[in-house]
């Protein structure tokens, strides 16, 4: 066991989580004892009180659903009050609560856990693969996260880790992971984009390539665009089709409808290998006792057309991100796809027209986040060890009284970076402290951003240097100038403050039901979270 690796890559997924290990300097995903390569993000309670994870979990989704966790990649690091959680708190069908520091938690079988500590089930029973399959203890991982996730959200997979029994050795940004798999030891010098088009999310990221310095010199997306939006489109069709020909409205009828969802997706993933298929559904409804079945058949030129217009809006994204670094689509060397979605024919075929070359063949895309995380795990202790310079995927700053955002770390910024500031006065000139609420967004107004915490020194600090020191891992230090020299500050307290609560509870109840169809015109929000999570 003693040449075996300690450490592994873990790529902790929305869906599923993927562990890989390198031996000889070659990357593999480590199978599990049932020989699949994958694990269900998913952790249950059983009615007994068992706790599981995995597959086993999520076999018991449909029966027990109140205490099944799933999706815990979009609540983890955010705070319960925040705005995205209090909309997915509707259509999620566990209970989500607010934990001891404000953070969103969940609640299983009677029992409040953090967020991390569910992921930490999951990480742990990773860690539990890897050492079956290789015969010995892992002490360390790398963990990839999306480059998008702030720093709360990052801060709170590291727990995760920890509570699963890892050192976790480093964070690393999941469109990076993908360019290390493509690019480790190759000897490159190469501009690529990442197209990462998962189940729920939309990521691109572009990076230079030179011998094994990885530079990512831009990065964007949209987390409401995924492979649950390409699903929702057959749902769609599949339910007005049926209403024409029976008369019967499908939608209100929750069995019915996760069947339909289920058979929508299998039918997506086999118009990527088959040019026809017939989604069939036995027993669907029954009218006056007589059974009615569904039958609709759907061709892969059908599916195009029904979701065109989302891939299209993964290409608009892709030359947003382009643009605004002034980077010229003709510079792109290669592509390279991640993500499930990313798979389907009409994807691949917009790629070719679009960046005038085919994506890179021989990159797995729903393997390569683990495998980059393993690389780098295995070269973190080498001489010729990779280096990478990320870029900060979102503005980090601090609240002024108005409301408004300063931004002192702008987006797209490499990291590690060091940015400095003078402390302002306290609003409030007899409060004997300053309080500084740091906040990561692009928005302008800090109510739209996502609160990371706040620095609380004594009113006598105003007008010394403060820096805002991002790390390798994009994880945010706070230091304040003393007589001494710098002092990193933990920041007082990770609870949103009752203004800023209130603000969102104000602008959450201001959304009138015609701001509420448009946003979802748009972005199908909460179509898509209904129907990604059986809401
Ligand atoms: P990921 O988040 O990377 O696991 O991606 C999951 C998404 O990819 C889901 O929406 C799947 O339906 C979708 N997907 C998986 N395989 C395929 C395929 N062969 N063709 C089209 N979509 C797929």
């Amino acid at each position: 066991m003693a040449d075996s690796p300690r450490i592994v890559g873990i790529d902790l997924g929305t869906t599923n989580t993927l562990v890989a290990t390198v031996k000889n300097r070659v990357p593999r995903v480590v199978p599990t004892d049932k020989g699949s390569l994958i694990l269900p993000s998913v952790v249950a309670r059983t009615l007994k009180g068992d706790l599981l994870v995995g597959g086993a979990a999520k076999d018991q989704m449909v029966t027990n659903p109140k205490s099944t966790v799933y999706g815990a990649k979009r609540l983890i690091g955010r705070q319960f009050d925040s705005k995205v959680v209090q909309e997915l708190k509707n259509y999620f069908s566990y209970p989500i609560v607010a934990g001891k520091e404000g953070e969103a938690a969940v609640e299983l079988g009677g029992t409040v856990y953090s967020l991390p500590e569910v992921s930490s089930f999951v990480l742990a029973q990773a860690k539990v693969i890897a050492e079956q399959f290789l015969g010995g203890p892992i002490a360390e991982a790398v963990i990839s996260v999306p480059a998008y996730y702030n720093d709360n959200q990052r801060q709170a997979v590291k727990e995760a880790g920890k509570l699963a029994g890892l050192t976790v050795k480093r964070i690393v940004n999941e469109p990076t992971a993908a360019a290390l798999a493509y690019g480790f030891n190759r000897g490159l010098d190469q501009k690529i984009l990442v197209y990462d088009l998962g189940g729920g999310t939309f990521d691109v990221s572009v990076l230079q390539v030179t011998g094994n310095v990885f530079e990512v010199l831009a990065t964007g997306g949209d987390t409401f665009l995924g492979g649950v939006d390409f699903d929702n489109r057959i749902i769609d069709y599949v339910l007005e089709s049926f209403r024409k020909e029976t008369k019967i409205d499908l939608s209100q009828l929750p069995i019915a409808m996760q069947r339909i969802k289920n058979a929508a997706e299998a039918a997506k993933i086999d118009l990527t290998l088959i040019p026809n298929v017939v989604i069939e559904l036995p027993f669907i409804d029954e009218r006056k006792g007589k059974p009615i079945d569904l039958r609709v058949p759907l061709s892969r030129e059908q599916l195009n057309a029904l979701t065109a217009d989302l891939v299209d809006r993964t290409f608009a994204i892709c030359d947003e991100v382009l643009t605004e670094q002034g980077i010229a689509r003709s510079s792109i060397d290669e592509v390279i796809l991640v993500g499930g979605q990313s798979r389907m024919p009409l994807v691949q075929q917009r790629i070719t027209q679009h960046f005038g070359r085919p994506p890179r063949k021989g990159v797995h895309p729903d393997e390569c986040v683990a495998l980059g995380a393993a690389l780098l795990g295995d070269s973190l202790d080498q001489i010729d060890a990779v280096t990478l310079l990320d870029a900060l995927s979102m503005p980090i700053g601090y609240a002024l009284p108005t409301g408004r955002f300063r931004k002192i770390v702008e987006k797209n910024h490499r990291i590690p970076t060091t940015k400095s500031f003078r402390l302002p006065a306290p609003s409030d000139p007899s409060s004997p402290f300053i309080e500084l609420e740091i906040f990561q967004g692009d928005s302008e107004l800090v109510v739209d951003n996502e609160y990371l915490g706040t620095v609380k020194v004594p009113a006598a600090a105003a007008g010394k240097r403060v820096d805002f020191k991002l790390d390798e891992e994009c994880l945010l230090h706070v230091l304040v100038e003393e007589v001494q020299g710098p002092r990193e500050v933990e920041l007082a307290t990770r609870d949103t403050p009752a203004v800023l609560k209130k603000a969102i509870a104000e602008e959450l109840a201001k959304r009138t039901p015609r701001e509420e169809k448009a946003a979802e015109a748009k972005g199908g929000l909460i179509s898509s979270l209904k129907r990604m999570f059986g809401g």
